[in-house]
C-alpha cells in the first residue's frame, strides 16, 4: 500500500536567498486562456463564500471568486451583472459555477453572455463521465480561447482527464476540507498535499489549483511548492464581512458567521428543499472585518515564505523547494509551545 502525506506531514527547508526585500518577489499566477492572479488565492463557489461582493472583493486584491451555482440561473446571472456594476475595476476577474447535468449548458450560455470571465465546472467527483461530456461540449461551445476550471479530482489519472477534455485549470483535492465528510461517509479520498504531489507529475498543459483544507499562509506556501499554482479557500475566507449571511452577535460579545459544506444537510435543505447523502456539516466561524485584512495576511505570509526557500515566483519555488517529511514532536515544536509548558 502507498503512503500519503498530508500538509502536516512536511516542512519546506530553509534555503540561500539573495532576495533583499520581499517585494522583489512576483506571486502571480497563469493559470490559461488569459485567468492570471496576481495574488494566486481563489475563493471558493460556495454559498456562504462566493456571492458578488466576495468576488469583487477578491478580484480587487489580485486573487479571484467564483459565484456559486446553488441558485437559478437569473440569480447566478444578476450576481454576475452586480459583480461588474459595483466592481471599482473596468475588467473584474468574474468566475461562475455551473455542474454536469440538466441545465449546465443554458446556465453556462446565459453566465457568459452576462459577463462571467470564467466557467468552473463544480461537482465533488470530477474523474467523471458527466464531467467528460459537459468538458467536451463547454469546450466546443466556448471555443479554445476561454478559461475552462474543472474539478475536483485528487490523482494524477484524474487531472490529465480533465485537462484532455478541455480544462484549463483543474480544482485539485477530495475530502479535504474543513467543512467536508467525504471521507467518513465514503472512505474515499486522499490527503490533500499528497494528491498537488501526484497531480504536479501531469505533463499537460494545466493549472493546478490545490482546494480545500488550506489553513494559513503556510499550508498555502506548501501546495505552491509542491507544484499548485494557485489555492482555493472557503474557511480562510469565511469570517469576511464580503461573504453571504449576517454576522452573529453573542451576548459575550463574540461574532460568528456561519460557514456551510454545500453537500451538508443544511444546504441540501436551503437549496433543493431536501437532502439526499450528505458529505458535509455546517458550522461557524469567528468574524474577521474586511477580507482585504486577511488577503494581507496571507500574502505576506506567502512572500516570506517563497522568500525562505530563495524563490522569486511561483515557478521558481517549484523548482527549488525541498521538502522534509516531520515526525509528530517535530510538528508540535513547531505550533507556538509557551502555554501549557510546565516550567
Ligand atoms: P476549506 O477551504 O478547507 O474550508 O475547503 C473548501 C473546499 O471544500 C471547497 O472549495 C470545496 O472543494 C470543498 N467543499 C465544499 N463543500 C463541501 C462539502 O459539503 N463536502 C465536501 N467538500 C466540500
Amino acid at each position: 500500500m502507498l503512503d500519503a502525506l498530508s500538509y502536516d506531514d512536511v516542512l519546506l527547508v530553509p534555503q540561500y536567498s539573495d532576495i533583499k526585500s520581499r517585494a522583489e518577489i512576483d506571486i502571480s499566477a497563469d493559470l490559461g486562456n488569459s485567468l492570471t492572479l496576481e495574488l494566486p488565492i481563489l475563493s471558493s463557489p460556495m454559498d456562504t463564500i462566493s456571492e458578488s461582493p466576495m468576488v469583487v472583493a477578491m478580484s480587487k486584491y489580485g486573487g479571484g471568486g467564483i459565484i456559486h451555482r446553488y441558485v437559478s440561473i437569473e440569480k447566478q446571472c444578476r450576481m454576475v451583472q452586480l459583480a461588474h456594476d459595483i466592481s471599482p475595476q473596468e475588467t473584474p476577474t468574474v468566475g461562475a459555477a455551473i455542474g454536469t447535468t440538466e441545465d449546465y449548458m443554458g446556465r453556462a450560455i446565459a453566465l457568459v453572455k452576462t459577463g462571467a470571465t470564467f466557467i468552473c465546472v463544480d461537482v465533488a467527483h470530477g474523474h467523471h463521465i458527466l464531467m467528460k461530456e459537459a468538458l467536451l461540449n463547454l469546450r466546443k461551445a466556448f471555443g479554445d480561447e476561454f478559461h475552462l476550471m474543472a474539478g475536483n479530482v485528487a490523482t494524477l489519472e484524474g487531472i490529465n482527464d480533465l485537462a484532455d477534455w478541455g480544462a484549463n485549470s483543474v480544482r485539485c483535492n477530495i475530502g479535504g476540507g474543513s467543512i467536508c465528510s467525504t471521507r467518513l461517509q465514503t472512505g474515499h479520498g486522499l490527503p490533500g498535499f499528497q494528491t498537488i504531489l501526484d497531480c504536479a507529475k501531469t505533463d499537460r498543459k494545466v493549472a493546478i489549483i490545490a482546494d480545500g483544507g488550506i489553513r494559513n499562509a503556510g499550508d498555502i506556501v506548501k501546495a505552491l511548492a509542491a507544484g499548485a499554482d494557485a489555492v482555493m479557500c472557503g474557511s480562510l475566507l469565511a469570517g469576511a464581512n464580503e461573504t453571504p449571511g449576517k454576522v452573529i452577535e453573542e451576548k459575550d460579545g463574540s461574532r460568528w458567521k456561519i460557514y456551510r459544506g454545500m453537500a451538508s444537510k443544511e444546504a441540501q435543505i436551503s437549496w433543493r428543499g431536501k437532502y439526499a447523502s450528505f458529505e458535509g456539516v455546517s458550522s461557524t466561524v469567528p468574524y474577521r472585518g474586511g477580507v482585504k485584512y486577511i488577503l494581507n495576511d496571507l500574502e505576506r505570509g506567502i512572500r516570506s515564505g517563497l522568500s525562505y526557500s530563495g524563490a522569486r515566483s511561483i515557478s521558481q519555488l517549484h523548482a527549488r523547494a525541498k521538502f522534509i517529511k516531520q515526525t509528530s514532536s517535530g510538528l508540535s515544536e513547531g505550533h507556538t509551545h509557551i502555554i501549557g509548558r510546565k516550567w
